[in-house]
């Protein structure tokens, strides 16, 4: 299936001089939306993962899924206030401004074998800040998956250490 025409591409937004990849029109199809989960799934179903780790707000979306999908557990990571334990903090910087995301402290335990699931990779800075917070709490990054990613931001770069996947390339 050639999931890249689930994709709706929106000019100048959320500001100008983004080409915005929205992917709710990938989501609204059951087909598309399975074939998606369970290719991302297939990359990860042989790491022997505790858990998956997905990014407000999108990679909830997915990372959910996949963590049903693989019969493990999911942890969300949230932007600032909203997570209701005690949480651990990172700032970062994203494609437009800047942000910080926050874990609960008790959701990962050291050794944890952790797969990290986000719609797109852009520049890189919202996927690292997840995995730092998961290495901060002792969590060990078998592998990071994206629907999406645009190449020519080279997100990649910052995460050289790691293992990538991505079904969708711009
Ligand atoms: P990065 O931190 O890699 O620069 O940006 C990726 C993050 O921003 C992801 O969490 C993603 O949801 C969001 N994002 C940035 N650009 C887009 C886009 O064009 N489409 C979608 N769906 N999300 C985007």
């Amino acid at each position: 299936m050639d999931l890249e025409k689930y994709i709706r591409v929106i000019e100048d937004f959320p500001v100008k001089g983004i080409s915005f990849k929205d992917v709710t029109t990938l989501l609204k199809d059951g087909e598309a939306f399975k074939y998606a989960i369970k290719h991302m799934a297939d990359k990860i179903r042989n790491e022997k993962i505790d858990l998956v780790v997905g990014p407000e707000a999108r990679g909830f979306l997915f990372g959910a899924p996949i963590a049903y999908e693989l019969g493990v557990g999911f942890v969300p990571v949230r932007k600032p206030g909203k997570l209701p334990g005690e949480t651990m903090k990172y700032e970062y910087h994203l494609e437009y401004g800047s942000d910080s995301l926050e874990i609960h402290k008790d959701a990962i335990k050291p050794g944890d074998r952790i797969a990290v699931i986000d719609d797109l990779l852009a520049t890189g800075g919202t996927i690292l800040s997840a995995v730092k917070l998961i290495e901060s709490l002792g969590g060990i990054v078998v592998h990071i998956g994206f629907l999406i990613e645009l190449e020519e931001l080279m997100g990649r770069k910052s995460l050289s250490e790691y293992n990538i996947s991505s079904i969708i390339k711009y």
